[in-house]
């Protein structure tokens, strides 16, 4: 079948121009990929969120049912509000060589890039399937990945190897830090604050358990360092916090998050016993002589899992093979590459654009990336017609 053929710049054009900020649907966008594919007579899988809201896509050109190399993209991009753009965000604009807009680094450029080769992959007898997997929801949480990554080995074929295409600069990326946030719910007993010793003040529970995450903290420090990452050592930070009703009533309640980017090697569950174990031996008995309803909640609210390919990862030799390069690096960006590997889907990151765009206003990306990414795919194409020996 002989379906319309479009440069990866005209596709992002189109890309761009749907407005798929995390907190928006993007159906319109995949409804647009899955009618392109159509029109090549490549049928999609789709899985939809329980609203039907949103969707992430699955297709694969070539033999059918077999394991092969998946193209992997996030559709949703970060909000624009409060960002002051030179041009409309939604509408590709072309100054210098650099095309703004969107979403154009972080990460349409290279869904753009994918299926733009869609008519190439088609054109040649594949041995190993190409696979496109396309999620939403992963700038707040890698949540939309999670639900398609389910069905692999069902309804949706697992791939042997996937490449993400978050903006690396074309270079391989093998390793980045994993993300993992925790919400701390403190209840205490209100009084007046003219009779304290009546109430449990959760903001002071809340400024012990502080001392304790900032001792974890250091100690994270003082763990073996990986010198790939920067900063070398697991971070802890408490980055929200809300606590009290008015200067004259004990406090009730606090509520905080902390978030750990967790080094490929640190344990999380330690870190989540340990918190927990604080509570509950040093903090709660002593609130609860007072207020037996006292006590205090703690829930990891999101989690994407360090991610290291290992030396002898397949998907790595491939991507450095197609790259033509011999060196790989570590980045402190969470990807979804983690839970890919979770999964048991070797994965590795590369794509065009760079990092340093992502999120920013005036994002772009070069057209010189772009064409890298295109000449990178053609050779998985060419790789992908004439056998599955990476090495
Ligand atoms: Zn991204």
């Amino acid at each position: 079948m002989n379906g319309p053929s479009y440069s990866s710049v005209e596709l992002l054009a189109r890309l761009v121009g749907f407005d798929t900020t995390s907190h928006k649907p993007n159906v319109a966008l995949i409804h647009f990929v899955e009618d392109y594919l159509l029109q090549h007579g490549v049928a999609s899988e789709i899985v939809p969120n329980a609203a039907g809201t949103k969707a992430s896509l699955y297709a694969s050109i070539g033999p059918q049912g077999v394991p092969g190399v998946a193209l992997s993209g996030h559709t949703d991009v970060v909000p624009v509000d409060g960002q002051a753009w030179t041009s409309d965000p939604f509408v590709l604009a072309e100054r210098d060589g650099k095309l703004y807009g969107r979403g154009t680094a972080d990460m349409k450029g290279f869904i753009a890039c994918a299926l733009a080769a869609v008519p190439k992959f088609l054109a040649r007898p594949l041995t190993v399937p190409i696979h496109l997997a396309f999620s939403y929801d992963e700038e707040i949480g890698c949540l939309g990945v999670r639900p398609m990554i389910a069905e692999f080995g069902t309804r949706l074929t697992k791939p042997r190897i996937v490449f993400v295409g978050e903006p690396t600069s074309m270079s391989v990326v093998d390793s980045h830090k994993g993300p993992v946030r925790w919400r701390i719910d403190v209840r205490g007993r209100a009084a007046h604050s003219s009779m304290a010793p009546l109430g449990v003040n959760a903001i002071t529970v809340a400024g012990k358990l502080l001392r304790e995450l900032a001792e974890i903290e250091n100690e994270l420090k003082l763990r073996p360092q990986d010198p790939r990452f920067d900063p070398p050592y697991a971070t802890l930070q408490v980055t929200k916090i809300e606590g009290g009703t008015a200067t004259n009533i004990v406090p009730i309640s606090c509520t905080m998050q902390f978030d750990v980017r967790a080094i490929p090697g640190v344990d999380i569950s330690a870190i989540d016993r340990r918190i927990r174990a604080f509570a509950a031996n040093v903090c709660v008995p002593e609130m609860q002589k007072i207020a037996p309803e006292a006590g205090i909640d703690i829930d990891i609210v999101n989690q994407v899992p360090p991610y290291s390919a290992g030396a002898s990862s397949e998907a790595v030799a491939l991507a450095l093979k197609l790259a033509g390069q011999n060196e790989t690096h570590a980045v402190s960006y969470a990807t979804e590459a983690g839970l890919f590997q979770v999964a048991g889907s070797p994965a590795v990151v590369i794509g065009p654009g760079d990092i340093a765009q992502a999120h920013t206003a005036d994002e772009w990306i070069e057209k010189d990336q772009l064409d890298k990414c295109d000449a990178f795919l053609g050779r998985l194409r060419d790789w992908a017609e004439h056998g599955s020996a990476v090495r």
